[in-house]
């Protein structure tokens, strides 16, 4: 098998390894830490053949025979869908995992069925058309394929130190993005592995629905002030190049939330809304439903975050779920 490997020494006795994301043009960042004859790894991409492979090949040239830790920052296919191929079972390495990522995962990777239900009938009340609400709700399926999950050895609450290979980390729990999303941190090096909660260019998905947090909007922007109140020297994100500017590239993202606030506070002034009229006010028709799906939960979040804030009206049925200025 071809193997483009992409392993770069980021700074002593880190190395990161940049994997494919089969279906997507994107490449996801993952952490190899040293130590010895053994490795810990941090965040291990899906599990699709080439991508194991290059991380199995990444192990062995850094002379690591075993692998000892899996630390995952969140659940997501590209972060943690490997999990079961490298840890978990016997003679595989221990898995941490935050402790609110756990619950999600057989819902969403195994017993399908209760949660695609949930999602259609969540779709439903926030004004989806049934048709789209059943496509919709089905494209959770594709992912449990590139997904092998694994049991936590260690379920994280936030503020751990944990070793990995030779260094000492704090455990800085995110939530937003996902529940249970983590980042790492190196107080004495002033690294801060960010996972997907700062990435260079994109904004990262923000969404309501039947697995986030009630408010996932406030808790991602409180975790946004307090990693760049740590003021990192250097930020490795699971996605794209590492950045020095932490504070600046946070204050940017914060502004795009604000900005999308105000938009939506805009539109639903006009008329009494469906989370998904807001939607697609908002952002157009989107052809890809796996992007449809995500601007509707990242819309709701933020109708969320203003209902919390006393500044939209959400009015909830068994039928219905709509939002209007106060
Ligand atoms: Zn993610």
């Amino acid at each position: 098998m071809a193997v483009d490997l992409a392993l770069t020494e980021i700074t002593s006795g880190v190395f990161e390894l940049r994997l494919p994301i089969p279906f997507e043009d994107g490449l996801v960042n993952v952490f190899v830490f040293p130590d010895g004859k053994e490795a810990d790894l941090l965040d291990c991409g899906m599990n699709a053949d080439e991508s194991v492979e290059m991380i199995r090949r990444g192990l062995r040239l850094l002379g690591a025979e075993r692998l000892r830790t899996l630390m995952v920052t969140h659940i997501h296919p590209d972060h943690y869908g490997a999990a079961g191929t490298f840890a978990g079972g016997p003679g595989l390495a221990n898995l941490y995992i935050h402790r609110l990522e756990v619950p999600l995962v057989n819902p969403r990777y195994v017993e399908l069925e209760h949660l695609v239900d949930e999602v259609r009938r969540y779709l439903l009340v926030n004004g989806v058309p049934a048709e789209e609400s059943d496509v919709l709700s089905n494209s959770q399926r594709a992912l449990s394929q590139v997904v092998k999950t694994a049991e936590a050895s260690v379920q994280l609450d936030g503020a751990e130190t944990v070793q990995m290979g030779t260094r000492e980390l704090r455990v800085e729990w995110t939530p937003g993005h996902s529940p249970g999303h983590i980042c790492l941190y190196d107080i004495t090096e002033g690294l801060l592995f960010a996972g997907d909660h700062i990435l260079p260019e994109l904004s990262p998905n923000i969404g309501l629905h039947p697995q986030s947090t009630p408010d996932p909007l406030h808790e991602y922007l409180e975790g946004l002030r307090r990693m760049a109140a740590l003021q990192p020297t250097r930020v490795l994100p699971a996605h794209g190049r590492p950045f020095t500017n932490a504070p600046e590239r946070v204050e940017v993202l914060v502004a795009h939330h604000q900005r999308r606030l105000d938009q939506i506070l805009e539109i639903v002034g006009r008329d009494e809304k469906s989370a998904w009229q807001v939607a697609l006010e908002l952002w157009g028709v989107r052809e890809n439903l796996y992007e449809k799906r995500l601007a509707l939960q990242e819309g709701l979040a933020h109708l969320q975050a203003l209902a919390v804030e006393g500044r939209v009206t959400k009015t909830v049925t068994p039928e219905s779920v709509r939002w209007r200025l106060v």
